[in-house]
């Protein structure tokens, strides 16, 4: 057992970071000045967006983008099964429902020819967008949804809160940048301390669209709007409207500083987590018994998580908190929970993603891992897998 247990995600907080704090705390303004833009800006930049909006959190930033796209009661939505609970939720906080589409079993994704086939089965009309979840840092091939949403008439939210500075290929060669939304209506992403840019709580939305952008800054602050071009008229220089029922969702400043230093670490955090994959995948590959994470040329996984499938999945899990290995499991079903449950959903209703649940357990993988930590991780898990 070891004196200090080692987690499956952890942030990375430097003396920059720290002093870029400070330096916040130190200045006119705590929330709603300027390190909010520099974040947005060079986040925008940074996944190739035209448009990013700051919020408090992902949960947030997902209910603002269902919003956003006009989701309400009577509307149905399409949402893999395989994500944190949020990516569902935030249909259901506007009032639509959520149609669970089974994954692919070998990328985890939801499963285009499924999607497809839920469309082809239904009457035209019947749904209004799909959420996909880049999962564990595997970039959605966009293209391919996009040409399926726009035969449907579907708008599409990428939750990328486990793949900020993946890419994938599309058909002409070119690499596209996951959240840069050429494909997508809008992206969301995290900065929990176990995702790849910590601000404690913290999330971003990006999108191209000029009338998204700005239905996602009205709902952020309370749907009350100051812009001039946009009020129904005008008494004075004192004057704002609430123009919708929106929320307080807004990000502080504090938080966006941390946020624009940990984001000039982001591409070397990313290489790290790949050198880290690759030494797992090569340290289990020919063991008997462990199943690694598809990778191919053409996409730049994230690795938010790393996920090794085995066929005694709680045997492992047990036997690794009892030697000081805190591995995860991502996720339980969503269509599993009693929440869901209430509509319908049971086992056998989904097989691939149940079936993927059965074994799938997500090892140590962060950039301060270090070959030490990592060494003992691969030594526990291949002992186990082999007595
Ligand atoms: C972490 C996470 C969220 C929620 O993020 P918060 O910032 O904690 O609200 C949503 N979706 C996925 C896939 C996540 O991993």
């Amino acid at each position: 057992m070891r004196e200090k247990p080692i987690p499956y995600g952890r942030q990375n907080i430097t003396d920059e970071d720290v002093a870029a704090v400070i330096e916040t705390l130190r200045s006119d303004y705590l929330t709603q000045g300027p390190k909010i833009t520099e974040f947005e800006e060079k986040f925008a930049a940074y996944v190739g967006a035209p448009y990013a909006v700051a919020v408090n959190n992902a949960t947030s930033g997902l209910h603002l983008a269902a919003k956003a796209l006009g989701v309400a009661p009577g509307q149905r939505v399409i949402v893999t099964p395989m994500t944190f609970a949020a990516s569902a939720n935030c249909i259901r906080y506007c009032g639509g429902d959520v149609t669970f589409c089974d994954i692919d079993p070998e990328t985890y994704l939801m499963d285009a020819r499924k999607l497809e086939k839920i469309l082809e089965e239904n009457p035209a009309g019947t749904f209004a967008g799909i959420v996909i979840v880049d999962f564990a840092g595997y970039p959605h091939n966009l293209e391919e949804f996009r040409k399926i949403a726009d035969r449907h008439g579907l708008w599409i939210i990428e939750d990328a809160c486990h793949a900020p500075g993946a890419w994938w290929t599309d058909s002409a060669g070119n690499r596209q940048l996951t959240g840069n939304c050429r494909f997508a209506d809008c992206t969301v992403f995290s900065f929990h301390p176990v995702k790849h840019i910590a601000t404690g709580e913290g999330g971003m939305v990006t999108t191209a669209r000029p009338d998204l952008l700005e239905r996602l800054r009205l709902f952020r602050t309370h749907g009350i709007t100051r812009d001039p071009s946009l009020l129904e008229k005008n008494d004075g220089g004192w004057y704002y409207e609430m123009q919708e029922l929106g929320f307080n969702y807004r990000l502080t400043d504090i938080q966006a500083a941390l946020g624009v230093s940990q984001l000039s670490r982001a591409e070397q955090g990313l290489r790290r987590r790949q050198e880290i994959a690759r030494r797992y995948d090569e340290a289990f590959s020919g063991i008997e018994g462990i199943r690694t994470p598809r990778r191919t040329d053409d996409i730049y996984h994230a690795f938010h998580l790393y996920i090794i499938q085995v066929e005694d999945r709680k045997g492992l899990y047990d036997f690794l908190r009892s030697e000081g290995v805190l591995a995860q499991v991502h996720y339980a079903p969503l269509h599993l929970m009693p929440y869901y449950r209430r509509d319908g959903w049971k086992e056998g209703s989904l097989p691939v993603v149940e079936e993927y649940y059965r074994h799938c357990l997500s090892l140590p993988m962060f950039p301060t891992l270090t070959d030490e930590e990592q060494q003992y991780v691969i030594d526990k898990v291949i002992e186990y897998v082999k007595r």
